[in-house]
């Protein structure tokens, strides 16, 4: 199951990443748990448009409706050529994707029409909710599975990004050149630059894992790239490439280990058979409560 085709993928923002290709549909993934909830008899639509927030194609608002007399937050994101209403539910809450000119009463028709629904998974979502990442000092950034407190030194001369290089490395100094009176353009600036940052970490750290499980296991080194999902942690596809998101890095190692076993494991079963668990186990014993703990966090790494 993969994330619902209205929810574009993101864009990388550092250049130096290699993002994967469109159209590695032969792959074997490895989705985030949950996912979301889809409103039966609403329509899903894939698109491969990227993510351009001012395209006049593509229109956002928030609104709200009254389901059973509760104020309902929801975002609606308007898209050219989008055929019907989509009713998503997740761990960000209600989206709803309609075209640039289906009128509001069309769209609050049909959320109301599926308003036991929409009820009904908000519900089991809210114990699950992403909350969103802060970027201001004093937040938390997670690192390897560790708190990282985040410290933003706003106005300097260029952007720029280090792990404290203290014994305990407890701190992420984070330079911007936004003016200290502009919370939304530092915090801007901030997120840019520690994606930016984690990226450049990612891709050794993850392709060292995989090199040494490889070795481990007899197994030829795929060739490892680095991906924006957020919707699944891996994938693995028939020309032995490994695609990994940088999210991962959130994760601590075990669970990062875990995933690279798993993607490994469908280097011999391109599917998730019984027999692909057997080789997944044979790499990654504890593989079983690993995966649960995955599955179990999975809102916290994707706050951003
Ligand atoms: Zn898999």
């Amino acid at each position: 199951m993969k994330w619902p085709g209205f929810l574009l993928p993101l864009v990388d923002l550092a250049g130096s990443v290699i993002s994967p290709p469109p159209g590695s549909e032969d792959a074997a993934h490895q989705n985030f748990r949950g996912l979301s909830s889809r409103a039966p008899g609403t329509s899903r639509q894939p698109t491969n448009t990227p993510r351009t927030r001012l395209s006049s194609a593509e229109q956002t608002d928030e609104r709200s409706i009254a389901l059973d007399g509760k104020r309902i937050d929801y975002k609606l994101v308007r898209r050219r050529g989008r055929r019907g209403v989509g009713l998503k539910v997740d761990g960000t809450g209600m989206t709803v994707a309609a075209s640039l000119t289906t009128s509001i009463s069309a769209i609050e028709d049909m959320i109301g029409k599926n308003g036991g629904w929409v009820l009904k998974k908000l519900g089991e979502w809210s114990h699950r909710k992403i909350t969103p990442q802060r970027w201001q000092t004093g937040a938390t950034i997670f690192y390897l599975g560790e708190p990282l407190t985040l410290m933003i030194d706003a106005g300097a001369s260029k952007v720029k990004v280090e792990q404290a290089e203290l014994q305990i490395q407890t701190h992420l100094f984070v330079q911007v050149k936004a003016a200290l009176h502009d919370p939304a353009a530092i915090a801007e600036q901030a997120e840019v630059a520690v994606v930016a940052w984690l990226k450049k970490q990612a891709l050794p750290y993850l392709a060292q894992r995989t090199f040494f499980y490889s070795k481990l296991h007899n197994l030829t080194p795929p060739r490892v790239f680095l991906s924006s999902a957020n919707n699944r942690w891996g994938s693995c596809n028939s020309r032995r490439e490994i695609r990994f998101s940088w999210r991962l890095m959130k994760a601590r190692p075990a669970l990062i280990d875990y995933v690279v076993c798993h993607e490994l494991a469908h280097l011999r079963q391109m599917n998730h058979s019984a027999a692909f668990w057997h080789e997944v186990e044979r790499m990654c014993p504890d593989y079983v409560a690993l995966k649960q703990e995955l599955d179990q966090n999975d809102h916290r790494f994707r706050a951003f």
